[in-house]
């Protein structure tokens, strides 16, 4: 039914594809054929003569290597160009099948799961999300939820685990994307988990596993407002303060795949003490477990009481509204925190756009105009363009959607790539 529903639509939409929409500058090593299905995704439609323009190829190539495309099921030809005299047919334009393939992109949290299902085109057709509790799970157990949560997506799109090719994941940690390892997790009891073999043995699928910053990064880049830049930082706010960079067009994984830890960055010396265990870290001033703390003095909480840090927070910006100095103070406080980790992202990544995102920027007191202006005056300007700021929002299915993208990209390379041994 779902299915039906989403091919209508494609049909009677102009398409807007999905990926990202600039070339790398370092050269690129793909081959041409996946180029241009690339291409193809990305501009949703294209007719060949665009697709040989952005590559520089010659229209036989653009013939010969699309027809073995379109044998291969992977792209289509479609009427979807507007005429341009008027007359005569309609001028055929190539899209994706978007029954080639699928994937499934997973947000693993301590208090909902997300998942959503993507066709090879990038569009979503299902989601879901299972509540799960804020304790530390096994591997088996967190398997065990996983297979809950993939049942529940696939039964609401009328799809089996058969019509899967691969599997994202986005969780919190140190998390080792090359190796398909988690070294760290606070979802996990246990260290070093080898989660690709695990998952590969109990559902016969390959998965791709990033850090949730990383894949709220992806989400932007595949699916957002970084998919035209070049260069951008997504910082996040939640549990804490997590940070992804695209550089040259592409995600920025470092040389050890830890992560960006803008967090743990240092704002003061001998300063607050971090959940890391060393002091001054941004994170011990910004993040929520930062905030609550201080707001359990400000709001003359009994200790005792216990309450969750989110419940704490809406407590305190509630107050903060209703215009208690204390309450006003801990978010300037914060804010002027983050205008000095964001003049630092700025001074050394240049990025054309930085993205806030993450369920704390309902706290519009951290984006407030007086912390935008502050993050500009710590930051050499040189009579250039500031750097721009966005706030997003986002629902909670943007890191399961970014989730697909690691398994989007996955299976784009198995499908088109050089043969791999
Ligand atoms: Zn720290």
């Amino acid at each position: 039914m779902y299915d039906v529903l989403a091919d209508r639509k494609n049909e009677s939409e102009d398409p807007s594809g999905c990926g990202p929409l600039l070339p790398t500058d370092s050269g690129d090593s793909r081959p041409l054929r996946q180029q241009i299905f690339e291409h193809v995704r990305a501009a949703g439609r294209a007719a060949r003569t665009d697709v040989t323009r952005a590559l520089g190829i010659s229209a036989g190539s653009a013939t010969t290597l699309t027809a073995d495309l379109i044998s291969s099921g992977l792209l289509r030809e479609v009427e979807g160009l507007p005429r341009e005299s008027g007359r005569g047919r309609p001028p055929v334009a190539l899209e994706v099948v978007p029954s080639a393939r699928h994937v499934i992109g997973i947000k693993l949290s301590d208090e909902n799961h997300s998942a959503v299902l993507t066709d090879f085109a990038g569009q979503m057709l299902a989601d879901a999300t299972l509540p799960t509790t804020p304790t530390r799970k096994s591997i088996d157990e967190l398997l065990e939820e996983i297979d809950v949560l993939m049942g529940l997506v696939l039964k609401s799109a009328g799809k089996s685990l058969a019509d899967v090719s691969a599997v994202g994941v986005g969780m919190s940690g140190i998390i080792d994307n090359d190796m398909g390892a988690v070294a760290w997790s606070p979802l996990l009891t246990e260290p070093n988990v080898d989660l690709r073999s695990a998952f590969a043995e109990r559902f016969g699928l390959p998965v791709h596993v990033d850090n949730d910053a990383n894949v709220l990064t992806l989400a932007e880049l595949w699916f957002g407002a970084g998919r035209g830049m070049s260069a951008f930082a997504v910082v996040t706010i939640e549990n804490g303060v997590g940070m992804g960079v695209v550089l040259d067009n592409r995600l920025f994984r470092g040389a050890r795949g830890m992560g960006l830890e803008l967090g743990h960055t240092k704002v003061q010396l001998d300063g607050a003490l971090c959940r890391c265990g060393q002091r001054g870290c941004l994170e011990a001033y910004l993040a929520d477990y930062a905030l609550a703390r201080e707001a359990a003095t400000a709001l003359h909480r009994n200790p005792r009481n216990q309450q969750s840090p989110n419940a704490m927070l809406d407590a305190l910006f509630a107050q903060a509204k209703a215009g208690n100095t204390a309450a006003r103070t801990i978010f300037r406080r914060a804010g002027r925190y983050l205008s000095v980790g964001l003049s630092n992202v700025i001074q050394l990544f240049d990025p054309g756009l930085i993205i806030l995102s993450g369920e704390r920027m309902q706290y519009d007191y951290l984006y407030a105009e007086e912390v935008l202006a502050e993050m500009q005056s710590l930051t050499l300007s040189d009579g250039r363009t500031p750097c721009r700021v966005e706030i997003h929002a986002w629902g909670g299915l943007a890191w399961a959607r970014g989730a697909t993208a690691l398994a989007l990209a996955a299976v784009t390379d198995d499908a088109l790539g050089d043969a791999r041994t």
